[in-house]
């Protein structure tokens, strides 16, 4: 019995206990010092009511004989399909519904979609990036390029002549700049996978804090993307499911490799592995698209934008330079005179008792920058920014 010695090339993720170590470390020494968490990228508002009641209503449903429901199908109920179906059609994108597969997140799926992929594929990755790209790939033992990520081109790696990759990774709106990319620029990313007979990998986990229309909130708004793409969304960050756990991934039918289409093996992987998501967490996440779920999950999404929009102030204020936090969750800056991340992260939770996510943990690019996220309650953005001010 061998293992897969893959696993002991992954780079231990020091990131976050660092983190949490330096911030117990701190309040030892401060114990009456109140911190504000800016690092955070889970959300701090609960589900919106129409959500739970229709979790509700789903539960008396499981409790009577005559609507009960036992296993449902692995790769989702019609009702959610067919509301995820109008969602994408309003942007327009014609989406069937064979299409769309629910999860229980974009997490999962962007693991566990490698099971369709050989082993010796080469896969491009932007630096700085959402680790779970990395570390999905270096357990299966694939070669990883990585795209740098930078101030030079706003943090919106182009198609590279020099690379040959069959599998890449795209992620707008961003974790962790916040960057979005243009149509134009997703145009070149369908062209080039085209050219190179590669896949995309559309990480759209944020798209619902694109308030830009000019803005793609789908690579399948791009003509020939539903020839090279695979989409993966999440109720996550748009909905509160953080804790509840739902998701969708879009395999079109046109994505053929080798003769076979990706839609059918996905199909298969899935009916195969996973066991589907719960009927209750389905009707609340239906319940989303609901007229009423659409107005309060926007009120949500507000409420978190105009967060972003007061650190935003602050940092124009202090000439802080940023990108990010318009169409995303997400402030990415530039640690001012010159600090690294982490001598940033020091400075501001020693002399402003505010704890953010130094941007070197995200790859090699991240250095010299900092995140900082709009997902914390008001109150505490408030005093945050008014701690920044004072530091000066
Ligand atoms: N993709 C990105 C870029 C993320 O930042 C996250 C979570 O932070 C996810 C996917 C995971 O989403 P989910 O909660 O649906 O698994």
């Amino acid at each position: 019995m061998r293992i897969n010695e893959n696993y002991w090339k992954l780079q231990d993720s020091y990131l976050f206990s660092t983190i949490a170590k330096k911030v117990k470390a701190f309040l030892a020494e401060h114990p009456d010092q109140k911190i504000i968490r800016l690092g955070i990228g889970d959300v701090t508002l609960p589900l919106p009511a129409a959500v739970v009641s229709a979790m509700h209503e789903a539960v008396d449903e499981m409790g009577k004989k005559e609507s009960f429901h036992g296993y449902g199908p692995e790769q989702g109920y019609s009702f959610l399909k067919t509301a995820i179906q109008g969602y994408y059609a309003r942007l327009p994108v014609k989406l069937e519904e064979e299409e769309i597969f629910v999860s229980d997140g974009a997490k999962s799926d962007l693991g566990n979609i490698l099971d369709l992929f050989d082993r010796h594929n080469t896969v491009l990755v932007p630096d700085p990036v959402y680790p779970v790209y990395v570390d999905t790939n270096v357990m299966a033992g694939r070669n990883i390029v990585y795209m740098n990520a930078n101030e030079l081109n706003g943090f919106l790696p182009m198609p590279d002549g020099q690379v040959q990759a069959d599998i890449i990774y795209l992620c707008s709106p961003n974790n962790p700049t916040g960057a979005v990319y243009h149509k134009t620029q997703l145009k070149a990313w369908v062209d080039y996978a085209r050219r190179q007979g590669a896949v995309i990998l559309f990480d759209a986990a944020y798209e619902a804090f694109i308030s830009d229309e000019s803005l793609p909130r789908s690579i399948f708004e791009i003509d020939g993307a539903r020839e090279c793409a695979v989409e993966f969304c999440s109720f996550s960050k748009t909905a509160g499911f953080t804790g509840t756990r739902c998701g969708y991934t879009v395999v079109p039918k046109e994505l053929t490799y080798g003769g076979t289409k990706l839609n059918s093996m996905w199909l298969r992987r899935q009916t195969t592995k996973f066991n589907g998501v719960p009927y209750i967490v389905q009707k609340g996440a239906s319940a989303v698209f609901s007229e009423e779920g659409q107005r309060q999950v926007k009120a949500n999404i507000d409420y978190y934008k105009e967060n972003a929009r007061i650190i935003a102030d602050a940092l124009k204020k202090q000439g802080i330079w940023y990108t990010g936090g318009e169409n995303s969750p997400y402030l990415w800056l530039k640690c001012p005179e010159g600090k690294s991340s982490w001598e940033y992260f020091d400075y501001l939770l020693t002399q402003a008792g505010i704890v953010g996510t130094p941007g070197a943990g995200f790859g090699k690019n991240g250095e010299g920058f900092f995140r900082l996220t709009a997902f914390g309650d008001r109150e505490n953005t408030k005093e945050a920014v008014q701690r920044l001010a004072s530091l000066r």
